[in-house]
């Protein structure tokens, strides 16, 4: 059996054994094949309605006919008119921002280079080395540049394959999304039928139990047909605590890879390369200075030679120590130090899948309260904010914002769970008020 018309026509032999002639010609006579690929099968239908008739009635059947003749896992998805089938590009966006970040612009040193030879690796031989590759590290330290350079380099070597880019939050916003409107096998495949998986910030995902368990199965999909994937993470699975345990076995049975911040040399040579990508001469004085003030994070590190070619294209500025302390202090200053209400707010309800209305407004069931006080406690934690203002951008009075701030307090000291939690949404809140 070859074709996917080959496959497509022996399913319906089968089928027609099982239903009316008539069942068969109204539903199925002018359905076509489309594709075969990656263990999925790809039907058309001329209609919405076909489609839902198909999809409501025969699918288990289908499916069931197609894992007899594969002995093992088939899925089918079925398409409208001219649907597309979103092969390449899930929502367009697949590889964001990739432009700069390749192999080549990749600075290598001590800190990161057992990340950067396991990328190589994976990005020369997807799916045949280490599987998962589960890159891990404190925030601006090259995961996201390393994660989209594997998929430059397939995307450029291997043009046939299917990558999808996916950021884990954007995992769980895509799949509640799905379930509500009854999309779920779209969203199934979108994900599930690729050559390569790349999954940006997977910290996001814990202690969310559907998405954790969806995860769950695209991950041994993928997986059990020698499929790649990759995964970036603020930290590594033994520490992320609300993590399935299921998914951390599997993170831990690929090879782990830590970034660390870079020593001195290679944030030197970070900024040289980056200033030189910008057309910016910089003194060797200049950036050591550079390099020998920013040490936590590249991002910040690149975050300066921006402000300082803009100094000098906008200003006409000479670069001098004092343009350059200038720089680090707007970078330091714009920095995630102090999240702004409403982030905390809809990283706190992100949380709890609940929206940021739901906080604010006069909902009393359980989650809601509890979420509403975590993201006061966070406000009183991460911002300078008073208690009157942290109550107002709940639509409550400070009383009420400080009693919650107790609770939180109170509960923290009997509950070690209730710590990860907040510690948790605190690191979400500050890995998405750097990307901004
Ligand atoms: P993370 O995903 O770990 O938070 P990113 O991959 O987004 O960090 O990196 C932050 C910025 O720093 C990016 O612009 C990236 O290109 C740059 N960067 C990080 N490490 C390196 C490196 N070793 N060489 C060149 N640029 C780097
Ligand atoms: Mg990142």
């Amino acid at each position: 059996m070859n074709s996917v018309q080959d496959i497509w026509k022996t399913v319906l032999k089968i089928l027609s054994e099982q239903l009316t002639p008539t069942a068969i010609t109204t539903w199925f006579s002018d359905c076509q094949p489309e594709d075969f690929d990656n263990m999925c099968l790809i039907i058309r239908t001329p209609s919405d309605f076909k489609k839902k008739i198909i999809s409501d009635r025969f699918l288990p059947q289908i499916k069931s006919i197609l894992s007899d003749l594969f002995a093992g896992d088939v899925d089918v998805l079925i398409l409208a008119g001219d649907e597309e089938y979103l092969k390449d590009s899930p929502d367009g966006d697949i590889l964001p921002e990739m432009a700069g970040y390749t192999f080549d612009n990749f600075i290598v040193g001590n800190s990161n280079k057992f990340a950067h030879a396991a990328a190589i690796s994976v990005a020369e031989n997807p799916g045949k080395n280490y599987n998962p590759l589960f890159i891990y590290g404190n925030s601006g330290l090259g995961k996201t540049h390393l994660l989209l350079a594997i998929g430059h380099y397939i995307q450029e070597h291997y043009p046939e394959k299917k990558i999808a880019y996916i950021k884990g939050d954007d995992f769980t916003n895509k799949l509640v999304k799905a379930i509500k409107e009854g999309t779920t096998e779209e969203f199934r495949s979108e994900y599930r039928h690729v050559d390569l998986l790349l999954v940006d910030d997977i910290q996001f995902i814990a202690g969310k139990q559907s998405t954790q368990i969806e995860f769950f199965h695209t991950f041994n999909y993928i997986y059990e047909l020698g499929n790649q994937i990759v995964i970036t993470s603020d930290r590594p699975p033994m520490e992320m605590s609300l993590l399935d345990d299921r998914l951390r076995t599997r993170f831990e049975g690929g090879l782990m890879a830590d970034i660390a911040p870079p020593d001195l040399e290679t944030r030197m040579a970070i900024a040289r390369n980056k200033a030189s990508r910008l057309g910016l001469l910089l003194p060797d004085e200049i950036i050591e200075y550079i390099a020998s003030t920013v040490k936590a994070n590249v991002r910040q590190l690149e975050g300066v030679i921006k402000r300082l070619t803009a100094y000098k294209e906008i200003l006409n500025d000479e670069i001098t120590k004092e343009s350059v302390n200038r720089a680090i202090e707007d970078v330091i200053r714009t920095g995630p130090e102090i999240p702004n209400p409403d982030l905390i707010i809809r990283e706190t309800a992100k949380y709890y899948s609940l929206k940021p209305e739901d906080l604010k407004g006069n909902n009393r069931s359980k989650n809601p309260a509890m979420a509403r006080q975590i993201s006061m406690y966070l406000m009183r934690q991460l911002t300078n904010l008073s208690l009157n203002e942290i109550g107002k951008e709940l639509g409550r009075n400070h009383t009420t914002a400080l009693s919650s701030i107790r609770k939180i307090e109170d509960l923290m000291r009997t509950d070690p769970d209730l710590t990860i939690v907040i510690r948790d949404i605190t690191s979400n809140i500050t890995t998405s008020s750097e990307s901004i």
